[in-house]
């Protein structure tokens, strides 16, 4: 060792030692991040493994604090937007996707003691994807035991999703929105409800809200609220306890709490801009987390608020009544009769 030490230049043993040097300093940044890993990996509530990080919230949360903290952002909605008063007896949409089944979660969890609570769930009859949703949503209805309903469209009107789709030349989504807003209501209005609570979320909001931007279109934008109250003897209020709560959210919250919901996408979905829209809204969230949140208390505190007073007295006033169901409508037939008409035709 010491002859070939001697051997070695001045120069080679001057890089050996920073060699040797560097390696040091290396280790002792290498633990300190370890250590602040180790730090950042832990529940921001306990000392617990953190088993998420909410960036937009600045917090990182075990399973069991992250339950907590999902129940009480939902009513917390619930009490911002007034969304539901003591004994109100509330419908609840269930459709068998992630989010509906969260609220359905949630929405019992919260309410149970203070308002009579129904589950619905609408058979569209598409498919394999219909039977599987309907099997989640009975199973779930079984389990936290609430009083429940499934609805097919081909009985109350005779004709599936897939007829409407065949026959009308309209994106088969907002097809498929419309004759949902309806039953809903429909039942809602037979069994006395005072609100329908749908499982819209922070993301479907803020996706809506880019498209109706884009196409300018303010009529549909000031019918956009978390709380929508009635407006009209046939129209129940409507109310969306998820509207700030992101669809990761809503999924992470289904799979702690063990809650089976329907996987396969609708098939009549998977083409729709709404994805693709989706997508670039959450890339916008990483570059800036909180945007989405943003983006929507901005349009409930300030910017709906501008567009009611400068266009109420101008947009899609004029109110008839359908001369067919008696719904509100700015024609003689409402978009429904108008849509039943042209299937059943
Ligand atoms: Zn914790
Ligand atoms: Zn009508």
């Amino acid at each position: 060792m010491l002859y070939s030490l001697c051997l070695m230049s001045l120069d080679m043993m001057i890089l050996l030692i920073f060699a040797l040097e560097y390696k040091y300093q290396d280790r002792t940044r290498l633990r300190k991040g370890e250590k602040q890993m180790r730090k950042k990996s832990k529940c921001s509530m306990c000392k617990s493994k953190a088993f998420i990080s909410l960036k937009y919230a600045g917090i990182r949360l075990c399973k069991e604090h992250f339950k907590t903290y999902f129940i009480n952002r939902v009513a917390k909605t619930i009490k911002k937007y007034q969304m539901i008063k003591h004994n109100e007896k509330i419908l609840i949409g269930v459709s068998g996707g992630k989010d509906s089944i969260a609220m359905l979660h949630a929405l019992t969890e919260i309410l149970k003691d203070t308002n009579e609570l129904m589950a619905v769930h609408i058979d569209l009859g598409i498919n394999e994807y219909s039977t599987k949703s309907r099997e989640i949503f009975n199973q779930i209805c079984s389990t936290i035991k609430i009083e429940n309903k499934v609805i097919s469209i081909k009985e109350k009107y005779g004709f599936t999703i897939n007829e409407a789709v065949r026959k009308i030349r309209r994106p088969p989504c907002s097809i498929c929105g419309l004759i949902k807003r309806r039953i809903l209501n429909e039942y809602a209005l037979e069994i006395n409800a005072d609100k329908i609570a749908t499982g819209h979320t922070l993301d479907d909001e803020v996706t809506f809200l880019m498209l109706n931007y884009i196409n300018g279109n303010i009529n549909m934008l000031l019918k956009r609220k978390p709380h929508l109250p009635k407006i009209h003897e046939k129209l129940i209020a409507r109310i969306k306890p998820l509207c700030e709560i992101s669809d990761l959210e809503t999924q992470i919250y289904c799979l702690i709490n063990n809650l089976k919901y329907i996987e396969i996408p609708c098939p009549y979905a998977q083409d729709s801009p709404i994805l693709k829209f989706k997508k670039i809204i959450m890339q916008l969230e990483e570059i800036r987390p909180g945007t989405k949140l943003s983006l929507l208390r901005n349009f409930t505190n300030k910017i709906y608020k501008a567009l009611e007073s400068h266009y109420s007295d101008k947009v899609d006033q004029k109110i008839n009544e359908c001369i067919k169901c008696g719904y509100p409508t700015s024609q003689d037939l409402c978009a429904f009769c108008r849509l039943k008409e042209k299937v059943l035709s």
